[in-house]
Parts: structure tokens; C-alpha cells; sequence
């Protein structure tokens, strides 16, 4: 897309405030009432969904409220629980490794500091970003699934590398709506914005805002429709064509079958009369032999 970077930052903006307009609701999917319980839960939802999570996740921290019952925990009890957020074995290392950190470097605590929170285990980037943005209200992007993808279908990032695409909408979004265009755009890409199926019908940035409006999904059949009914015309007309010789062909056929049909019989004639012929010559003969 050619386009300033003074433009894009304009229509980021314009898209921010139409998302604000479509989705006030619009906010972390997670439950939580703690920033160590979003540092969890976050951990927990990779890769998983976060209505299953949040199914997860209050008995889970019932059992487990802190980072001390986490770490002193029987991995094996840990596992059973989370079990449902897939990869559960994993999840249960992390977790329970984030945890014996924070007891042995933060005092128990979760840290602000994106240095420290990246040196947890199971914690990346988009981790740390959105437990600093949500919990502690530091803006962070927070590249998740639909931030990579939306914001690429919008022509606010070429990247798609998370951290490549951080830095683009970092750099053309005010530092105070970072935290909040993620959660917008989560919503819309929930909700509208489906990977398989974008919804640009109903889509609130489908006029001029978004470059990809009706070219991707199902959208992109109505692009493509005329030109795969073209094809398939075609296609057809070639087939009649071939039928229409064939049909010729074999009435060719017919008639050159009916001719020699016709012929048959004068030919037998003529054939029975030259025997005939034949035989009375020959007893002509042998009548001329005997007298
Ligand atoms: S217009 Fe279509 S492609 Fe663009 S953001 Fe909306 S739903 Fe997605």
C-alpha cells in the first residue's frame, strides 16, 4: 500500500475510534483478580482458547492462590487440572518455574519490568505485555493471533514477525492507546474479523479504512466469482463443441452404413445372376461335349 507514514498514523487512528465506537465492551478476555492470576491465566492460554481458561482457572486458583502453593504443588495434581488448556505439561513447568522465580527473585511478586517478566518461564513478549497493559496499566502490544493478522489486513504492518509488527503500531499509535487497540482488535477479530470468514459486510472499517474490505474469505468469492463463471462458460461451450462433432461424426457414420446397406443387396443380385450366368454356360458346354 503506498502511503505515508504521516497518512498511516492518521488512518490508524480513524480506525481506533471506529473500533472504540463499535466495541466500548471491548477488554482483556481473561478473567482475573490479580496480576499473578493474569500472569497464569496468560500462560495458560496459549494455544487454548480463553473461554476455557476462565472455565480453568477459579478452581484452579482456589487450590492454588499463589506463587507459594504453585511451587510446593504436586506437578502431577497441577497437570490433572489444567489438563483442559492443552499442552498441559508444559504449562504446569512454566507456571511452576515462573513461580519458584518469583519467590526466589521478586519476593513473591509479579514484576512490572518487562526485563524481569520476559526472564520468567513460559513468559514471551506478548505475555509481559499484557499482564504490564491489563494488570498494571503500562501500555504495552500485546502481538497475539488476531493483533498479527488484523492489523496486517489493515495495512498498519508488511511484518510478521510479533515483535517487528509491536514496533510498526508502535510507532504510529499514541503510546496511551496501545493497550486498548489490542483488546479492540480482539474483539473485531472475534467477532467480525474471523480468520476463515471476515465478515467485511458488516465490518465498521469496510469503507476506506481497511485495504483488505472484500478481498479476503468468503468476500474474495464474489471477487473471483465472475471469473471463475467465465471459466466454467467456457469450459462448457468448449464441451458442446466436442459433443456437436461427435453427434456429426456419428451421423457420418449412420449414413455411410445405410449406403453400403443399400448396395448389399444389388450387389448379391449381381452376383447370384453372374453364377447363373456361369451355370448355364457350363451346361451348355457339356450338352455340346456330349452331342
Ligand atoms: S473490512 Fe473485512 S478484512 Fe478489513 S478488517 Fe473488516 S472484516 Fe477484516
Amino acid at each position: 500500500m503506498n502511503e505515508t507514514a504521516a497518512a498511516r498514523a492518521e488512518r490508524a487512528i480513524e480506525i481506533y475510534d471506529q473500533l472504540e465506537k463499535r466495541y466500548p465492551q471491548a477488554r482483556c478476555a481473561l478473567d482475573y483478580e490479580s496480576p499473578f492470576q493474569l500472569l497464569v491465566a496468560t500462560i495458560l492460554a496459549a494455544q487454548c482458547t480463553d473461554k476455557k481458561v476462565n472455565e480453568v482457572t477459579p478452581t484452579l486458583f482456589r487450590f492454588y492462590p499463589d506463587p507459594l502453593a504453585f511451587a510446593e504443588g504436586k506437578t502431577g495434581a497441577i497437570e490433572e487440572w489444567i489438563r483442559p488448556c492443552g499442552t498441559y505439561r508444559n504449562k504446569t513447568k512454566s507456571i511452576q518455574g515462573a513461580c519458584r522465580m518469583l519467590l526466589a527473585k521478586h519476593d513473591g511478586e509479579v514484576p512490572v519490568d518487562l526485563d524481569d517478566l520476559v526472564e520468567l518461564p513460559g513468559v514471551g513478549r506478548k505475555t509481559a505485555n499484557v499482564v504490564r497493559g491489563c494488570a498494571f496499566g503500562v501500555p504495552g502490544i500485546a502481538t497475539d493471533t488476531h493483533v498479527l493478522r488484523i492489523s496486517k489486513l489493515l495495512g498498519l504492518t508488511e511484518n510478521d514477525k510479533p515483535e517487528k509488527v509491536e514496533a510498526d503500531l508502535a510507532e504510529i499509535l499514541p503510546e496511551d492507546r496501545w493497550t486498548r487497540y489490542c483488546h479492540l482488535v480482539q474483539f473485531l477479530g472475534r467477532h467480525c474479523c474471523k480468520a476463515r470468514n471476515p465478515d467485511c459486510e458488516t465490518c465498521v472499517l469496510n469503507d476506506g479504512l481497511c485495504p483488505s474490505a472484500f478481498t479476503v474469505g468468503k468476500n474474495a468469492k464474489t471477487i473471483e466469482a465472475p471469473a471463475k463463471a467465465g471459466a466454467k462458460k467456457a469450459a462448457g461451450k468448449k464441451t458442446a463443441k466436442k459433443r456437436a462433432a461427435k453427434k456429426k461424426a456419428a451421423k457420418k457414420k449412420a449414413a455411410a452404413k445405410k449406403r453400403s446397406a443399400k448396395k448389399a443387396p444389388a450387389k448379391k443380385k449381381a452376383a447370384s445372376a453372374k453364377s447363373a450366368k456361369r451355370g448355364r454356360a457350363k451346361k451348355k458346354a457339356s450338352r455340346a461335349a456330349k452331342a
